[in-house]
C-alpha cells in the first residue's frame, strides 16, 4: 500500500512517508470566525475530511488539527459594528461553523486550537525569533519578521525575494526596516482586545498563530500542512519562515492546497455579490448533495458552483440511491470485497482522486442494477453493501434510499400526506377497475414531479 500525495512545494506527486508511521500529524488552516462559512470554506472542510478519512482507512493514525482564528482586524471591526465583544461574536460563529460542518457530515478535527488560547506560546516564539535576530521590535511596540534574513524565503510559492523587493510599493509604514517584513505582534490601539508581552500590550499577527499552534499541538515537524489555495502566499510562506528560523529545521514535509470555488466561472467574492453561505445552499439542496458536489472535482482543481452542477450532483446521488433502493444488504464475499476495495483504493491512493472514486461507485451501482434485473437478490445485496461501505468512506450514502429518493425540496406544494392520499385514491380506483381514474392520478403526480412505482412489496414513490 502506497499513498501518493501532490506536494505544492515540490509541485509533484510524492510517495507519502510519515515521519513516524503509522502516526501522521496534519495541520490545516481554519476559519477566521466573524461571519457564516461560505461554500469555499465548505470545500476546504470537506476535502480535508475526505483526506483524513482515507488516510485512517489505510491504517494511519492521523492527528488532525485545524485552528480557529478568533482575533484579527476583521473580527475587531465586526464586533465594533455590532456593538458586542469579540468573544461574543466569535463564540456565535464558532457554534454556527460546527452546525454547518455537522450538516455536511464533516468529522470534527482532533484539536481545534484558538489563537487567544495560545498567547503565551505565541509570544515565546516571537521572543525566540527576536533573540536569534530574525525579528525586531519597532518603536511603536509592533514586532516584525526580517524577511531578507531567511535565505529560503519563497520556497513554497516560488516567489523570489528580489522580485518581491522590486514589486513592493513604497511602504508608508516607517516602523518596518523593509517593506517585505511582516508583523508577528501588533501593538493594540486603545479599546482593542489586548494581551501583555515583552513589547507592550498587543495581539498576535495571523501568521505566527499557526506556527505556534502547530508546534504545540503536533510538533515542530509536520507530515502534512494544508489549507485553501489562496493561503500559499503570503500566509504559508511566512509560516515556513517563522518556524524554520525558530527551530532551525524543516517545518513541513507535504504541503496540500485545495482549489478555489468559482461561481459561474467567476471568482466568488463578496464584492461581486456572488457569495453563498453554506446555510444559503442548504435551503435549496440536501446536505449530502452539497457534499457530493464539493467532492465531484479533484481537490486541487477549481470547482465551479452553478445550480446546474448542484442539480447534476443530486441526479448522480439519485442514481446511486436508486440502485440501493429495495435491496436487502448482505455481507459480501471476500473476493468481491477485495475486487472493489482495491479498485477504490487504487484511485484514492493516487492523490485522493474523488472523481475516479465516484466512477468506481457508479460501476458498482451498474452491477447492482444488473443483479437486480436478473433477480439475483443475493448478489445484488452483496454489491449494494459494498456500495454503501465505500460511499460511507467518502461520507455519502448515509441515508435510507427511500428517504433520500422521496426527499428534496418540493416545488409542487404536495406534502408526503398529500402524496400518500393520492396513492390510496389510485389504488382504490384500480380496485374498482376505474383505470382511467387511476392513470389520471398517476399522471397528475408525474406532472408534480412524483413517480409511482408498483413493487411486490406495495406501491412506493420517489421524486423525479
Ligand atoms: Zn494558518
Amino acid at each position: 500500500m502506497t499513498v501518493h500525495i501532490y506536494n505544492s512545494q515540490t509541485k509533484q506527486k510524492e510517495v507519502f512517508k510519515p515521519i513516524q508511521a503509522p502516526h501522521v500529524g496534519m495541520y490545516v488552516c481554519g476559519i477566521t470566525v466573524y461571519d457564516y462559512c461560505h461554500i469555499g470554506h465548505a470545500r476546504v472542510m470537506v476535502c480535508f475530511d475526505m483526506i483524513v478519512r482515507h488516510l485512517r482507512s489505510r491504517g494511519y493514525d492521523v492527528k488532525y488539527v485545524r485552528n480557529i482564528t478568533d482575533i484579527d482586524d476583521k473580527i475587531i471591526q465586526r464586533a465594533i459594528e455590532n456593538g458586542e465583544s469579540t468573544q461574543t461574536l466569535t463564540e456565535r460563529f464558532i457554534k454556527a461553523m460546527h452546525e454547518d460542518e455537522a450538516a455536511l457530515n464533516v468529522l470534527r478535527p482532533d484539536v481545534e486550537p484558538k489563537a487567544t488560547e495560545y498567547i503565551t506560546q505565541i509570544t515565546d516564539m516571537v521572543q525566540t525569533l527576536v533573540d536569534k535576530g530574525f525579528a525586531y521590535a519597532a518603536a511603536n511596540g509592533d514586532v516584525y519578521f526580517r524577511v531578507e534574513k531567511f535565505a529560503d524565503y519563497g520556497k513554497l510559492s516560488g516567489k523570489r525575494i528580489e522580485e518581491l523587493q522590486s514589486g513592493a510599493r513604497v511602504d508608508v509604514n516607517e516602523q518596518k526596516e523593509s517593506p517585505l517584513d511582516f508583523v508577528l505582534w501588533k501593538a493594540s490601539k486603545p479599546d482593542e482586545p489586548h494581551w501583555s508581552s515583552p513589547w507592550g500590550e498587543g495581539r498576535p499577527g495571523w501568521h505566527i498563530e499557526c506556527s505556534a499552534m502547530s508546534k504545540h499541538t503536533i510538533g515542530e515537524h509536520l507530515d502534512i500542512h494544508g489549507g485553501g489555495h489562496d493561503l500559499q502566499f503570503p500566509h504559508h510562506e511566512n509560516e515556513i519562515a517563522q518556524s524554520e528560523c525558530a527551530h532551525g529545521h524543516t517545518y513541513v514535509n507535504t504541503w496540500m492546497h485545495v482549489g478555489f470555488v468559482n461561481v459561474n466561472n467567476e471568482k466568488m467574492s463578496k464584492s461581486l455579490g456572488n457569495f453563498f453561505t453554506i446555510r444559503d445552499v442548504l435551503k435549496s439542496y440536501p446536505a449530502e448533495v452539497i457534499r457530493f458536489f464539493l467532492l465531484s472535482s479533484h481537490y486541487r482543481n477549481p470547482l465551479n458552483y452553478t445550480t446546474e452542477n448542484l442539480d447534476n450532483a443530486r441526479a448522480a446521488l439519485r442514481r446511486l440511491y436508486g440502485a440501493l433502493d429495495g435491496v436487502k444488504l448482505v455481507t459480501p464475499a471476500a473476493n468481491l470485497v477485495s475486487q472493489w476495495t482495491d479498485a477504490y483504493n487504487a484511485v484514492m491512493d493516487d492523490d485522493f482522486n474523488t472523481p475516479q472514486a465516484f466512477a468506481v461507485l457508479f460501476d458498482l451501482a451498474t452491477e447492482v442494477n444488473k443483479a437486480k434485473a436478473t433477480k439475483d437478490q443475493y448478489l445484488a445485496g452483496q454489491l449494494a453493501q459494498l456500495l454503501v461501505s465505500l460511499g460511507n468512506q467518502l461520507g455519502i450514502l448515509t441515508s435510507e434510499p427511500s428517504a433520500f429518493l422521496q426527499g428534496g425540496i418540493a416545488t409542487d406544494g404536495l406534502s408526503e400526506a398529500d402524496i400518500q392520499a393520492k396513492i390510496e385514491a389510485r389504488l382504490a380506483a384500480k380496485k374498482a377497475k376505474d383505470f382511467t381514474q387511476a392513470d389520471s392520478i398517476r399522471n397528475e403526480l408525474k406532472s408534480a414531479g412524483i413517480e409511482i412505482l408498483d413493487t411486490p412489496q406495495g406501491t412506493t414513490w420517489r421524486r423525479i
